[in-house]
């Protein structure tokens, strides 16, 4: 009998620095989840890519902000090829402007998506790695939820906040033998920084020592190694991966 790969949820992981993280864990030997939210098209590209590279995957769509969704969908999720070994809670929006014009409309999808959607998935994914007393929770959050950034208000508050909530949920679950560590990545390239002008990426450019932007690849490779058992000793850290930008 062939033995079952261990199980990772990648929540976003149709597009940029999800996609590449679902990619790198399938070749670590996972069996990858690939989680959408209305991109399906993109998503199935994913999988496929990862099906015809001999790697093993499938299509996961649900919203993170919608509990309801997120309970049912990780819960038959780990009962089909559970228990999750790992989640990564990849899954981003960012709804930019100054705060005084910022509407409530705006600070409440960014919160809800951002903040939310990964306390969401990290308390129903926590129950089955719980029960199987092993497991590795990875929240990317962003160098701005340390550094903050103007326009980023909503933003920054979230990534903050996962920072918070992932520390102690590290403590809630480090004697059940399951680490959570926040990823903060610094300006990568994908859709979300595709939109800023060429004035707008000098000006990021000049604030990062390396001297260049980073790549999917890079947040998915300390992901890989979180995911990992050379990590078992790592858990409620934030990992700022952002070529110096903050240190
Ligand atoms: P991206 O290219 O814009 O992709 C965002 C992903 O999130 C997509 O897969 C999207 O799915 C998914 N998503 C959005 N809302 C969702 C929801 N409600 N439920 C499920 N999935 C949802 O973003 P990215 O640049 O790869 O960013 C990925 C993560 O890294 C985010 O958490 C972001 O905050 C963080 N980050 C990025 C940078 C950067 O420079 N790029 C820097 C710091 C931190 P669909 O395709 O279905 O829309």
């Amino acid at each position: 009998m062939t033995e079952r790969k261990p199980l990772a949820l990648v929540t976003g992981g149709s597009r940029g620095i999800g996609a590449a993280i679902s990619k790198r864990l399938a070749t670590d030997g996972f069996h990858v989840a690939v989680n959408f939210s209305s991109n399906e098209e993109k998503a199935r590209a994913v999988v496929d890519g990862i099906i015809a590279a001999g790697g093993s995957a499938e299509l996961c769509g649900f919203s993170v902000a919608d509990s309801a969704q997120v309970e049912a969908r990780i819960g038959a999720l780990a009962k089909e090829r559970g228990p999750l070994a790992v989640l990564v809670n990849n899954a981003g929006i960012t709804v930019d402007g100054l705060l005084i014009r910022m509407k409530d409309e705006d600070l409440r999808k960014t919160l809800s998506v951002d903040l939310e959607g990964a306390i969401f998935c990290t308390r129903e994914a926590a129950k089955s790695m719980m029960r199987a007393r092993t497991g590795s929770i990875i929240q990317i959050g962003s160098v701005v939820g340390e550094s903050g950034n103007a326009g980023q208000a909503a933003y920054a508050a979230a990534k903050s906040g996962l920072i918070g909530f992932s520390k102690a949920v590290a403590k809630e679950l480090a004697s059940r033998q399951v680490r959570v560590n926040v990823v903060a990545p610094g300006f990568i390239q994908t859709d979300m920084t595709g939109t800023l002008n060429d004035a707008q990426k000098q000006a990021i450019l000049s604030t990062i020592p390396v001297g260049y932007l980073g790549e999917p690849e890079d947040i998915a490779a300390i992901v890989s190694f979180l995911a990992s058992a050379s990590s078992r000793y790592i858990t409620g850290q934030v990992i700022g991966v952002n070529g110096g930008m903050y240190m």
